[in-house]
């Protein structure tokens, strides 16, 4: 992508596939899987079978070896369309630290089979109970054994686990206090869940605002092969930490998609409904609230496709993968807010999908990272202002 290019007018024929793709799942489908509590399975599957999971896996491996920005694009449109990306989006990037530190028999192993949809890989486990953002002191422990190692203790949020076969798992190999710096010692291992479950992995679901199947873990004497361990042991954090940026910039698109939809629902609802003989959206106070989300949305959007074009060239990108992320977020839960408030009683009503797409996209100020870490990041690493924890 050069600086000069339109970023809105890239890649017209993804975002026409996705979107005629995404035409399938309408209002009615997505209801339906509300209700139910159910999980989207035909979704995910109609875009596993298209290859739009694999967009990140290199050719070699049977993916289509896309840029970032193209895969930012496909999660874009999915949520523009009024669907939900976070029921796929751990497809299409969990992998990716399989892809940058595993050995070649494991990429070999598992990659092709994740790129056809016949692996699902979209659960990760770093979040537990007692600890929180405070990652490196997780107390989940994988110790060695021979060509095993047996890992025990808690997690918590871990999303997807009941739809995908292999899941990474972040644990402490070496304890805290035996450490020189209190990243290392953690490791990242590829669980397979087909044979972890009932077998040392008990997996509770977590009812929750949002139709997200997520759920606490419990590992007790859990083996997992050495030959599963990937890359270096003691290197995990680092490892994990290399992916965000990749995680950050998709989950802003899956933001801008929100903010898109919401202020398309808005501008068209205020046009239609007439009270006091006159359309609301004749009145400046219901028009300008839907003009300044969309401006916000706009402006997130910039700062995405700026921070995936320096990651698809190679270069350093946390600055600005950080704050797309918190600019995308803030600009689609405003405009929730402003299409909530614009359709009055119906946009309670379920059979609008803003209430859904409203508690959806609440998610992004939490998870995959909260709004205050992404500020902690730019005070300490980008203004240089002293450490805050
Ligand atoms: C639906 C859902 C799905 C999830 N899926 C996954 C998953 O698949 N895998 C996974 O590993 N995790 C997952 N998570 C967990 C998610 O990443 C965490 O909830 C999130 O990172 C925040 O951690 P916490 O909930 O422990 O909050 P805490 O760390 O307890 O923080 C609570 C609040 O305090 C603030 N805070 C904490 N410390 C500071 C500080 N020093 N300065 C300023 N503010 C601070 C935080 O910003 C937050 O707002 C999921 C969460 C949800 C809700």
């Amino acid at each position: 992508m050069h600086a000069d290019q339109d970023p809105d007018q890239l890649y017209p024929e993804i975002r026409e596939a996705v979107r005629s793709l995404c035409a399938d799942f309408d209002s009615a489908y997505w209801q339906r899987v509300e209700e139910q509590e159910a999980f989207p399975e035909s979704f995910v599957q109609a875009l596993t079978q298209a290859g739009w999971l694999s967009a990140l896996i290199p050719e070699a491996y049977g993916g289509s070896g896309l840029s970032l920005t193209a895969a930012s694009v496909i999660m874009e449109e999915i949520n523009r369309s009024g669907g939900n990306s976070g029921a796929c989006h751990g497809q299409m990037y969990v992998m990716g630290c399989l892809l940058r530190h595993g050995s070649d028999a494991q990429k070999q192993r598992w990659l092709p089979a994740i790129a056809s949809g016949e692996l699902r890989m979209q659960s990760m486990a770093v979040t537990e109970p007692s600890t929180g953002t405070d990652t490196t002191k997780l107390k989940t422990t994988a110790v060695r054994h021979g060509d095993k190692y047996l890992v025990n203790g808690q997690k918590v949020w871990i999303s997807r686990v009941q739809h995908s076969d292999l899941m990474l798992l972040l644990a402490r190999t070496t304890p805290l206090d035996q450490v020189k710096r209190k990243s290392d010692g953690l490791s990242v291992f590829v669980v397979d869940l087909r044979d972890a479950i009932g077998k040392g992995l008990t997996v509770k679901p977590i009812r929750n605002m949002v139709n997200h199947e997520t759920n606490e873990l419990f590992f007790d004497n859990l083996e997992v092969p050495a030959d599963n361990l990937i890359g270096e042991e003691g290197k995990g954090l680092k490892y994990i930490l290399d992916g965000l940026n990749a995680e950050r910039i998709l989950i802003a698109a899956e933001c801008i998609g929100d903010g898109y939809w919401f202020v398309e629902r808005a501008s068209n609802y205020a046009r239609d409904r007439v009270v006091f003989d006159r359309p609301i959206g004749q009145n400046q106070a219901v028009q300008f609230p839907i003009a300044r989300a969309y401006i916000n949305v706009e402006a997130a959007s910039l700062m995405r496709y700026k921070a995936a074009r320096l990651f698809d060239a190679g270069r350093p990108c946390g600055k600005e993968a950080n704050i797309a992320k918190l600019l995308a977020a803030d600009a689609s839960w405003e405009a929730a807010n402003v299409c909530l408030q614009t359709h009055g009683g119906f946009g309670f009503a379920a059979e609008y999908d803003i209430e859904r797409k409203f508690r959806e996209t609440r998610l992004y100020q939490v998870a995959p990272i909260s709004t205050n870490l992404i500020l902690s990041y730019v005070a300490e690493h980008v203004l240089e202002l002293p450490r805050s924890f």
